[in-house]
């Protein structure tokens, strides 16, 4: 009889505290739901890509010496340059140039090695097509310009999180004259302008002291 109520009371422990348990966790569950969702409502709001992003790249036919260099450097060796070797001048002549975006890894390294700078990333990510020989792209398809989230009217851009300002997570709620957290790049560099331009002064102004040799004589 003592063994059945000690069953029966133990059961009961357990069942309240399973239900104290479910309530915690349903509480939390509707504490969620009073939250605005943060969510990005593509295609209507879109992220601004970062200032680094690699997206479609962008080609400048006018710039290409057709070096290959490119071609080296990529993991794949993807890039095809199409040319010919005028015999009269001695120089190669460029006749086309593209790159299969359906193979490309974007890493970037085609951008980062190309010495006359007639490679470049873009932000433009969205690429999709039916068909994928469509997604090789010659030397007009390269080098129109590319898409911009800032500038579709029909678009609302977003601030991604590391562009927010400090302690902001929704970039919903952020007035967009708010500055974000950190420096821009720009910042940074003109930073390191001014910091370089005081050393060069101290620098002569040290120099100056130690070489003068009336200073140096007094
Ligand atoms: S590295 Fe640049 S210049 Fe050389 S072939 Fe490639 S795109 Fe042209
Ligand atoms: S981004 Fe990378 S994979 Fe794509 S073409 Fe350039 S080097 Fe090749």
């Amino acid at each position: 009889m003592f063994g059945f109520l000690k069953q029966v009371g133990d059961y009961t422990r357990d069942a309240v505290d399973a239900a104290r348990n479910l309530t915690q966790g349903l509480a939390v569950t509707f504490d969620h739901m009073k939250r605005r969702p943060v969510t990005v409502q593509y295609p209507y709001e879109k992220l601004i890509p970062s200032e680094r992003y690699r997206g479609r790249i962008h080609y400048e036919f006018d710039k290409c010496i057709a070096c290959e260099v490119c071609v080296r450097v990529c993991p794949i060796n993807l890039p095809v340059v199409d040319w010919v070797m005028n015999k009269a001048t001695k120089k190669k002549e460029l006749r086309n140039y593209s790159i299969d975006f359906g193979v490309c890894i974007f890493c970037g390294n085609c951008v980062e090695y190309c010495p006359t700078n007639c490679l470049s990333m873009t932000e433009e990510y969205e690429l999709a097509a039916f068909d994928r020989h469509s997604l090789n792209y010659d030397n007009v398809a390269l080098g129109r310009l590319p898409t911009s989230v800032t500038t579709d009217p029909s678009v609302l851009p977003l601030r991604e999180l590391a562009y927010l300002p400090a302690g902001e997570l929704d970039p919903h709620v952020v007035d967009p004259d708010r500055p974000r957290a950190g420096q821009r790049p720009e910042q940074v560099l003109a930073a390191m302008k001014s910091a370089a331009a005081v050393s060069t002064v101290d620098a002569g102004e040290s120099t100056t002291v130690t070489t003068d040799p009336k200073e140096s004589a007094e």
